[in-house]
């Protein structure tokens, strides 16, 4: 078979599926449960011009399959620290007094409201 038929196939496929005609409009925080990459237009708008923008963009898709997260369980590590520089969360940039309110900013972006 000729993969690169069936590769443009699957491609175009796929922006169908991803830019249906009448998408809503971009949430500002991650749907559950994130199956079938529905987030992916959410975690692509995330954090835009940081110079660690893609690997940050890796993490977060890779927690929104977490259990804990799809269930909103108490936080099993320290798997959101990453998301907090130097007191500022890097969802929004803004910079808080104490690095636990910027975590307390990364949850809100998250949608996570853990026990
Ligand atoms: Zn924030």
């Amino acid at each position: 078979m000729d993969n690169s038929y069936y590769s443009s196939q699957t491609t175009a496929l796929s922006a169908i599926i991803r830019n249906p005609p009448h998408a809503p409009q971009t949430l500002t925080y991650p749907q559950r449960p994130n199956v079938g990459n529905v987030n992916d237009n959410w975690v692509f708008a995330q954090f835009e011009g940081n110079d660690d923008a893609e690997h940050l963009r890796t993490k977060l898709r890779s927690i929104l399959d977490q259990q804990w997260w799809l269930l909103n369980l108490a936080p099993p590590g320290n798997d959101l620290d990453e998301f907090v520089r130097r007191k500022r969360c890097l969802f929004c940039g803004k910079r808080r007094l104490l690095a636990k309110r910027a975590m307390r900013c990364v949850h809100r972006h998250l949608d996570y409201h853990p026990p």
